[in-house]
């Protein structure tokens, strides 16, 4: 029986890995598909102290997974299913495999929201995206427009300027959510055209994005939008579908914990982006993977 199941491998999934395996558990890792979650989509990290080379988050991630395994820990490659947490102890399937662990430790981050307009599903792949990294190569000296006014929509739109002949930022309000630093460097860059106070209504073409029906909020004027690509960057929805109905969820979907990360189940810990956290960051994701696997640790022991 594992001390430890962690799922997810994520950063707050790799943190406490790392600390779980340092502190002498038995513990293992289920991530559905690659280690990094949704850093693996962000083209630079220059806010993780002591990380000056700005690494992009393929990389970053990749230390982090490296770093876990020097130490030990256990990866498998899988998606968690029938996951009980109600239990002593808690179990779940993965590969077909039936795992019991005395503590589980959930880092199942977050996905990016969508806006839900029509044309949206059906232009998914065909000029609608949500990964600027995985796609913008694909606007190569062609115009993208991004949706959103937080960090990611301008680092998003930062990072594709660099590639693009022109890049929109199409915000629902007139001024930013983002942090100054990027503001600022958005704002002066020539080759990003802010349109503010503007939501998209649909997004328009026959099996490929040609442009977007947009609404001004404020004179009620509705526009269309050429582009050739749009990324949607609107934020993010907690992962929870796994253990719905098993614990406390906040309004908004994530994990409701206390200050030991652990949640209104015994034995369940939340760490990074599902949790209910005022600040979603790679170094507070890591954080909250330290204090759960401390604290799962310290309740496996007494098991
Ligand atoms: P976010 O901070 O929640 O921002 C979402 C943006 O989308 C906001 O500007 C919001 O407008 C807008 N929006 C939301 N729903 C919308 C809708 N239906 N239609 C049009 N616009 C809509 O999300 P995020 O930028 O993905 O960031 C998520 C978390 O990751 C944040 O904590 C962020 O700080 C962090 N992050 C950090 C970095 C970094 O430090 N470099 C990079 C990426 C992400 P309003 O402003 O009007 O609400």
């Amino acid at each position: 029986m594992l001390d430890i199941a962690i799922i997810g491998g994520g950063p707050a999934g790799l943190a406490a890995g790392l600390y779980a395996v340092r502190g002498g558990g038995n513990v293992r890792l289920f991530e559905e598909l690659f280690a990094g979650g949704q850093i693996v989509k962000t083209h630079r990290i220059e806010n993780y102290p002591g990380i000056t080379d700005g690494p992009d988050g393929y990389a970053l991630a990749a230390r982090f997974e490296e770093h876990a395994a020097a130490f030990g820990l256990s990866i498998e490659y899988g998606a968690v299913s029938e996951l009980v947490l109600d239990a002593d102890p808690k179990r779940f399937i993965c590969n077909g495999k039936a795992y019991e662990a005395k503590t589980v430790i959930l880092a199942t981050g977050a996905s990016p929201k969508t806006l839900g307009i029509p044309g949206e599903r059906e232009l998914t792949g065909h000029g609608v995206s949500y990964c600027a990294t995985c796609d913008g190569a694909f606007y190569k000296n062609r115009t993208a427009t991004v949706i959103g006014g937080g960090d990611t929509a301008i680092s998003d739109a930062l990072y594709l300027a660099k590639l693009c002949s022109k890049v929109y930022v199409v915000h629902r309000r007139d001024t930013l959510r983002a942090s100054a630093i990027l503001a600022d460097a958005a704002k002066q860059t020539e080759n990003i055209t802010f349109v503010w106070n503007s939501v998209p209504e649909a997004f328009l073409g026959e099996g490929k994005l040609c442009a977007i029906r947009i609404k001004n909020r404020v004179t009620g004027e509705v526009s269309e939008l050429i582009t050739d690509g749009a990324f949607v960057a609107v934020g993010v929805v907690p992962r929870t579908e796994l253990f719905k109905g098993q614990i406390a969820l906040s309004e908004n979907g994530s994990v409701i914990t206390d200050e030991k990360t652990e949640t209104s189940v015994k034995g369940v810990f939340a760490a990074g982006d599902v949790r209910n956290t005022p600040l979603r960051q790679v170094v507070t994701a890591c954080a909250d993977g330290a204090i759960a696997a401390t604290y799962a640790l310290e309740a496996a022991r007494v098991k």
